[in-house]
């Protein structure tokens, strides 16, 4: 039988360790925390489509609820759109802690899962990777699964043999502060529950302000691209404050700060006996940095190419990467598109808002992980409530011209593992972000 390691056992460790079972190997997870604290305390919104996608029931009932609509609100705080359709319109809220306790239990028994127990390093033969060093010892295996998170020390250390990029820019990564408050009491209830605020304060990034009437409390999340400081969080707070008489400052949950990518998956996601899989292989919906679908379903798509050939080498490999991106092509659009989106002057943003380029379903399609396809004369038919702003019409109009380009070279990965056809494919995807 052959011999799977996996490092980290958050959703995308837990759900491999099932995939790989089923796939015939023989799996050891190390996860470095205890049990009990791997998962965040909180709920998170996912497609529950994916559980479809994986040939395994909906978690437990009780652990998750329908989801509330997303309100987009303008810089300016002028507009706000409430996206009822689109591709996160049957969205679910779970309980995090509820999820992986249920992907523990589909894994439980099929794999062995040591919680508090470091990986300390890959090992290697060549550029082969054999297995890595914990409990003191070297463990070997055929091949070793990474989903160790978005900066991954092992993927830095297997960067010059594989190609794989060393860890994220600083501009890719999303820096957030969650808490949670209590509701204000004397407060109306407002309509729209769950807001977000794009370029919150005209900086770069979002903020949400969600009412749960079911706890009655208020979910508040601050999130800037590259850092984030108690300052700043505190401003901001300050801002939803006024806008949002339900949230009170009185906490019912301490601020946890975190970091999520926020960027197109990594050109190179497989190696010689090694695969990256979520976070460390920066599979998130670039906008709002939703990952836990793409965690989930990597280990579905392993399962596929080492049920058809258990063959752990590179050649075999690639075709992991090849399903990944014939399903999830799109990221690259919407990343290009969210990257131009944090630079602009916030005015524009507004302008998008207030001219009626962005509506509900441009929003729908952005934070569902879609490319907008849109081209110049979509944009002046949409934006007839507009003012005379010809030269940021073609600035958008070539920013989603190239967006879609993204995508579409994306699509265009070589389907058979041939380096000197792949590394022209990258250079060519490359070139679009310089
Ligand atoms: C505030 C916040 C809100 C979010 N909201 C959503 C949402 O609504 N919807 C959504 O889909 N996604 C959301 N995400 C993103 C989501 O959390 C991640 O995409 C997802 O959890 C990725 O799972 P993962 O298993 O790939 O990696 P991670 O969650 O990063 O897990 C990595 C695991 O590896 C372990 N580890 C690291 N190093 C070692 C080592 N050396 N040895 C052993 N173990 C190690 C870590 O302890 C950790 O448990 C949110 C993230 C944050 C921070």
């Amino acid at each position: 039988m052959k011999k799977a390691v996996i490092i980290g056992g958050n959703q995308g460790g837990l759900n491999m360790a099932r995939c790989l079972s089923e796939a015939g190997f023989s799996v050891e997870v190390f996860e470095k925390k205890e049990k009990k604290d791997v998962a965040y305390d909180w709920t998170d919104d996912i497609n529950p489509e994916v559980f479809a996608t994986m040939g395994i029931d909906m978690p437990p009932e009780g652990t998750y609820y329908p989801k509330k609509a997303w309100t987009f609100v303008s810089p300016s705080e002028k507009v706000k759109i409430t996206v009822r359709g689109g591709a996160q319109k049957n969205d679910i809220s779970i309980y995090r802690r509820d999820l992986n306790d249920y992907l523990f239990s589909l894994a439980e028994g099929k794999a062995e899962i040591h919680y508090g127990t470091e990986a300390e390093k890959l090992l290697f033969d060549g550029n082969k990777v054999t297995g890595i060093k914990a409990l003191g010892k070297e463990i070997h295996s055929d091949i070793v699964v990474d989903c160790s998170g978005a900066f991954s020390p092992f993927r830095e250390s297997a960067a010059d043999k594989t190609g794989m990029k060393k860890q994220p820019e600083k501009d890719e990564l999303f820096v957030v502060y969650r808490g949670f408050f209590k509701a204000e009491k004397e407060a109306e209830k407002p309509e729209a529950t769950n807001k977000v605020y794009l370029r919150h304060g005209g900086s770069e990034g979002i903020s949400w302000c969600i009412y749960n009437e079911e706890e009655n409390n208020v979910d508040v999340l601050i999130g800037r691209i590259g850092e984030l400081d108690e300052r700043e969080r505190d401003k901001a707070f300050m801002l939803l404050e006024k806008d949002n008489p339900i949230l009170s400052d009185v906490k019912e949950k301490e601020w946890v700060k975190a970091v999520i990518p926020v960027t197109h998956p990594g050109l190179r996601i497989v190696g010689d006996g090694y695969v990256l899989c979520g976070d460390s292989a920066f599979m998130t919906i670039p906008v709002m940095g939703s990952g836990i679908v793409c965690s989930l379903e990597c280990g579905e798509i392993l399962k596929k190419v080492l049920t058809e050939n258990d063959d752990c080498s590179l050649k075999n490999l690639w075709k992991y990467q090849v399903e990944f991106y014939n399903r999830y092509a799109s990221f690259f659009g919407v990343d290009f598109f969210k990257r131009w989106l944090l630079k602009v002057d916030v005015e524009d943003v507004d302008y998008l808002f207030e001219s009626g380029i962005a509506d509900e379903k441009m929003l729908a399609e952005g934070a569902g992980g879609e490319t907008m396809k849109l081209g110049l004369s979509d944009l002046i038919k949409k934006a007839w409530k507009g003012r005379n702003r010809a030269g940021l019409l073609l600035q958008i109009a070539e920013v989603l011209r190239k967006s879609a380009l993204a995508e579409s070279i994306a699509k265009e990965i070589p389907t058979e593992y041939d380096e000197k056809k792949i590394g022209v494919w990258q250079t060519k995807l490359e070139r679009i972000y310089r």
